[in-house]
């Protein structure tokens, strides 16, 4: 029998009422012959809500305990879930992440899959069982609960399909596909049929929160093609896949956007071998994820390095930076409110002067852009926070895709 992972988020299973709509879909998969496993993430706002009481308790938490903290909200969603699925007459199991299999390595609150064993999943679907398991979670090699970062759900579905040679791995949700901009920000955005993975990679990793940028980069990685789609209807959704012919050749596919940058500015660093070795392996010590990066050209034998970072690890990088400046003797300045807007195309490659529309288009509408970077398929600029829906729309609109 062919297996089927199917994902559902938060919105999708935030009240009983939508857990039982889940329950019903689950059982009509299992009726239409497939293996079923499902990737639960937990109910509604329940992880938003968890953080906040921690940091209601300690500016910062040990992470080992928000682990333990936040992976409840999952398994809450899957003992529910079982229920709900017994009320309709077939069997499940709820499993939490590591009686899952779900390996990981040991960095708290954003922790890497490393493995999957899927003895116990496998012993459950041949006895005829839905499988149900606790999203965004995993165990390290100390037997402690991890958690995947933001979205984490995502790549455990991915994992779990790539491990367990599922025929299809469908990622439900609150929108029905991936869309040329965030709906809640463009009101025109449209649906995109099928996607590259190189173009979702770089959508993710620009904010298009629908999918977590890691579980991209391991379906890529083992081939595992997603369908992106609503819980709420049977519509088709979006395909990420490996880039074909039948896929829209659009010089600018989507418009991405995030709005909780940080950037800070390192002044008059010495300008010497070693210097940005020692600034960027600090913040990496502190496991810092460090975006965009730029360093000036050097006057008097120093320079300025910007670079910015998600602002919930600020504080982590500021106290890389402190613990740094005995050594180096810098100072830095912080920008907190910012945000960022990218373009995102595969066909952009091949074409010219998409990064000159993209600035006309931002200066036009009054935006001063901070920091640009590129890839062949993406342009980023670093702008205030307070304009970035502005800036959203006005590119929108600039490169047609309504
Ligand atoms: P889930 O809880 O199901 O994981 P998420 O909130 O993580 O759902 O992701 C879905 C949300 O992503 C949508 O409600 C939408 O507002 C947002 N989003 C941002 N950019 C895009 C985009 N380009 N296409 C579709 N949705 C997007
Ligand atoms: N519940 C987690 C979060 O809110 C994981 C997920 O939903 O994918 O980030
Ligand atoms: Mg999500």
């Amino acid at each position: 029998m062919p297996i089927i992972v199917q994902k559902y988020g938060g919105t999708s299973v935030a009240d009983t009422e939508r857990i039982k709509n889940v329950a019903r879909r689950l059982v009509a998969a299992r009726g239409e012959g497939y293996q079923v496993v499902a990737v639960i993430s937990a109910m509604g706002d329940t992880t938003d809500e968890l953080l906040a009481m921690a940091h209601d308790i300690s500016a910062e938490p040990p992470e080992r305990e928000l682990d333990m903290l936040l992976s409840t909200g999952e398994r809450v969603s899957v003992a529910l879930l079982a229920m709900a699925i017994h009320e309709l007459g077939q069997t499940a199991i709820s499993l939490s992440g590591n009686q899952a299999g779900i390996q990981t390595n040991t960095v708290h609150t954003k922790a890497r899959i490393t493995g999957v064993e899927t003895r116990r999943l496998i012993e459950e679907l041949d006895s005829g069982k839905i499988v149900l398991v606790a999203g965004f979670q995993g165990v390290s090699p100390e037997e402690d609960v991890t958690t995947l970062g933001r979205g984490g759900s995502d790549t455990t579905a991915v994992a779990l399909a790539a491990a367990l040679e599922a025929q299809q791995c469908e990622i439900y949700t609150d929108v029905d596909g991936v869309y040329t901009a965030d709906p809640r920000i463009v009101a025109d955005a449209r649906r995109i049929a099928a996607v590259s993975y190189g173009e979702m990679l770089e959508m993710a990793a620009t904010g298009a929160e629908v999918l977590m940028l890691r579980s991209v980069e391991y379906a890529q990685k083992y081939g595992v093609p997603l369908h992106v789609r609503s819980s709420f209807t049977d519509q088709p959704g979006t395909w990420v896949r490996e880039e074909d012919e039948n896929m829209e050749k659009a010089v600018v596919s989507a418009v991405t956007h995030t709005d909780d940058e940080s950037k800070l500015t390192l002044l008059r660093v010495p300008d010497r071998p070693g210097v940005a070795a020692t600034v960027f392996g600090a913040l990496a010590g502190e496991n810092v994820n460090v975006d965009m990066i730029i360093q000036n050209v050097s006057e008097q034998g120093t320079t300025d390095i910007s670079f910015t970072v998600n602002q919930p690890e600020l504080p982590a990088a500021q106290k890389a930076l402190d613990a740094l400046s005995d050594e180096l003797g810098v100072a830095y300045i912080i920008g907190e409110q910012m945000g960022k807007v990218s373009i995102v195309g595969a066909g952009m490659k091949s074409y010219p002067g998409v990064a000159a529309k993209m600035f006309k288009t931002l200066a036009d509408a009054g935006i001063n852009i901070e920091m640009i970077s590129t890839s062949s398929i993406k342009v980023s600029c670093v702008i205030e926070r307070a304009q970035v829906e502005d800036a959203v729309r006005a590119l929108h609109t600039a490169f047609a895709l309504g």
